[in-house]
């Protein structure tokens, strides 16, 4: 079990690896599902400037995936921990799927933006719940403005979002806890090089994340059979 004193302020990091066995494939194991797409083909502002069908055929596909995810254990066990810890708990996701919040849990921070939203690539009008689904040759979603409507995601060379608050949190927290993330996506990859000597850093996954020598304490299994265990005791 992993100790958290009534002092404790607690970051955690969830990756890929937190819906595995909600049966969504990470990147890594994508064997399979992801397997016609390359993600540069897809995932980036140059995809979606080349070929927009393309881009929301693919995010669809992920909306049909993740429309069926139920959560596991692990996202169940994270949801106590919150309501145990309420605001010395801060859960920054890379997941983009919504199955935290499906658990239970409130308070959710989404760097890599929401599967289940959209918004506007022209004007400022702000993200907006949207869970349609693209089928050539319908006619792409477009906006009041005209503009194109994309998915809320934090595509490749774009700004992940709510970096300052994370920013924050990093500095208060005193134990990171980093869940089946692969360590190479930045910035999360160098949020745990970012905590100070004194404070605890834990890897939960199957295998050691690219980062693993930054971590002090790690536990080598799969998410929802151990993260009960380390969080409820
Ligand atoms: P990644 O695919 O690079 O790595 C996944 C990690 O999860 C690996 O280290 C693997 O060992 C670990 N893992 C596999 N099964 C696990 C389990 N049962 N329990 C715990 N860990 C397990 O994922 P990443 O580091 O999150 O990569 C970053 C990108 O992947 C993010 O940008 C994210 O947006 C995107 N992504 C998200 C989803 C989702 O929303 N569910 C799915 C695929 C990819």
């Amino acid at each position: 079990m992993i100790a958290i004193s009534d002092t404790d302020r607690v970051f955690v990091l969830t990756g890929a690896g937190m819906s595995a066995e909600s049966g969504i494939p990470t990147f890594r194991d994508s064997g399979g599902l992801w397997r016609n797409y390359t993600f540069e083909e897809v995932a980036s502002p140059e995809a979606w400037r080349r070929d927009p069908a393309l881009v929301w055929e693919f995010y669809s596909m992920r909306r049909r995936v993740a429309s069926q995810a139920e959560p596991n254990l692990a996202h169940l066990a994270l949801a106590r921990l919150e309501r145990r810890l309420r605001d010395r708990l801060f859960v920054c996701t890379q997941n983009v799927d919504g199955l935290h919040e499906q658990a239970g849990s409130q308070q959710v921070i989404h760097m890599h933006g929401e599967l289940f939203k959209s918004r506007c690539d022209t004007c400022r009008r702000p993200p907006f719940p949207y869970t349609q689904l693209y089928e050539p040759p319908t006619p792409l979603p477009r906006c009041e403005c005209n503009g194109r409507i994309r998915p809320h995601i934090c595509w490749f060379g774009e700004m992940p979002f709510h970096l300052n608050r994370i920013s924050r949190a990093l500095q208060e927290a005193t134990v990171f806890l980093a869940i089946g993330t692969s360590g190479v996506v930045e910035p999360a990859a160098s949020f745990v090089a970012s905590m100070g000597r004194r404070s605890r850093t834990i890897y939960v996954g199957p295998e050691p994340p690219a980062n693993i020598s930054l971590f002090s304490e790690s536990y080598f299994a799969k998410a929802g059979e151990i993260l009960p265990v380390l969080l409820d005791g």
